[in-house]
């Protein structure tokens, strides 16, 4: 367990829960997405282990609840992993497009794409290992692919 993730470990539970209250708490969500992706620019996924939330808590809670066993080696198929970021991204435009553009319905979106997203690590964590979900996660994709980029580029 970092440091860092003692602190950040919090935001999880601020939002997916908060975020029922106060849907402009989904805000974090799009501000954490922004952060992680220009910090993967110059560090790769620094953030994956060491800041984001989810992860903290797929790192600190999961373990004790995890049938540890292997991950499904479809996890690793880069295809399997550009689907599900693609069948994420549709999902999500589709919920802004329906969202009706507010302040506030948008947040709720972010919100629940938290909610979404952490109960399917939940269920991966569970049933596989503690941080099966990351190996599938868009924003983990992404980051990797916004590091391989820029280290190719400076070649
Ligand atoms: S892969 Fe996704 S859930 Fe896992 S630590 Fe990275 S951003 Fe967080």
């Amino acid at each position: 367990m970092k440091k860092a993730q003692k602190i950040t470990i919090w935001l999880l539970p601020l939002i997916v829960i908060g975020g029922l209250f106060y849907p402009i708490l989904g805000y974090l969500v799009l501000a954490m997405m922004a952060v992680l992706l220009v910090m993967s620019i110059f560090k790769g996924r620094h953030w994956c282990w060491n800041l984001c939330p989810r992860g903290a808590f797929l790192d600190i809670v999961m373990p004790r609840a995890s049938l540890n066993k292997p991950v499904p080696k479809l996890f690793a198929r880069q295809w399997f992993r550009w689907s599900v970021f693609f069948a994420f991204m549709i999902f999500l435009v589709f919920r802004l497009s329906r969202s009706g553009g507010s302040f506030a319905a948008v947040g709720a979106v972010f919100v629940g794409m938290c909610i979404i997203t952490t109960v399917i690590s939940v269920i991966l964590g569970a049933a596989t290992k503690h941080r099966a979900w990351c190996a599938i996660c868009p924003m983990g994709t992404l980051q990797e692919k916004a590091g391989k980029v820029r280290s190719a580029g400076s070649k």
